[in-house]
């Protein structure tokens, strides 16, 4: 099993660009990426592609210091295993991220807790990053029980791996009722759940709590960018429709950097 050696940044803003952008559009938009984007000190800037573009996304970005990533992986090495892609597979390609997870996957194609358990084991055995996403739907929230829904999604992988496979690891929190919608959390909101994922690790294993990268995602904007990177223990933002905007992306991404 290899092993992660890479420095942690201190921020990260990881664009999700989901099934949308083609050749030529990707072009256009990874190269506004690099000529806007490459000199950031502080974040690391990753763009997740869909799989048919990562070879584009390496030979746009390779020495860029901009990383990129996909949005999904096959739980298995290889195999039979029709429509799936590999870790490996990945890795040829220098992917270095990959998105786990993500509410939309998770309704779409029924992922259970325990398959992106074994993705986020997988992934990190081939030295990609896991950005796992977890998060509770507008129900949930009205009940008040979002912080059992995410410390479930979390355990499932602690019970399975241990705490301290979060070491140099990402999670971001992801109100379902926020994705997409252009209602993102408060700051207060993102505080409270930011805080409970930091101290729920930490409590089990204080290296991984301490070394757990923590991400804010759900209609990310220039507008509320600043106010909610400012807050305690939001180490950047997961980032879908305004990721696909040079300009709105350059904003949000400089607003990590303070
Ligand atoms: C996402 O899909 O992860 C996301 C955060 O989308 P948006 O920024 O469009 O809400």
């Amino acid at each position: 099993m290899k092993t992660q050696t890479k420095k942690m940044a201190k921020n990260f803003v990881v664009a999700n660009w989901k099934m949308q952008g083609n050749f030529k559009q990707n072009q256009v938009l990874l190269e506004a990426y690099v000529q806007s984007l490459s000199d950031l000190k502080e974040t690391q800037v990753v763009a997740c592609v869909p799989y048919p573009y990562l070879a584009q996304a390496q030979s746009l970005l390779q020495g860029s210091g901009i990383a990129w990533g996909a949005q999904n992986i096959g739980k298995n090495e290889d195999g039979p295993f029709t429509g799936e892609v590999s870790a490996a597979m990945l890795r040829d390609f220098g992917c270095e991220y990959v998105i786990l997870g993500h509410s939309e996957r998770a309704t779409a194609y029924c992922e259970s807790d325990e398959n992106i358990a074994q993705k986020f084991m997988v992934a990190k055995a081939h030295g990609i990053t896991p950005v796992l996403c977890v998060g509770e739907t507008l129900i949930e929230r009205e009940a008040g029980v979002m912080e059992m829904v995410v410390g479930k999604q979390l355990d499932t992988i602690i019970e399975m791996y241990g705490a301290n496979v979060f070491v140099d690891a990402i999670v971001s929190y992801e109100p379902v009722w926020a994705i997409g919608t252009g209602l993102a959390a408060t700051p207060d909101q993102a505080k409270a759940m930011h805080q409970f994922v930091r101290h729920k690790i930490t409590h089990l294993d204080s290296d991984a709590g301490k070394r757990l990268k923590i991400l804010y995602g759900g209609s990310v904007n220039p507008q509320n960018a600043v106010q909610l990177f400012a807050v305690q223990n939001i180490d950047g933002g997961l980032i879908g429709r305004c990721s696909l905007n040079a300009q709105e992306f350059e904003i949000i991404c400089r607003a990590a950097e303070v």
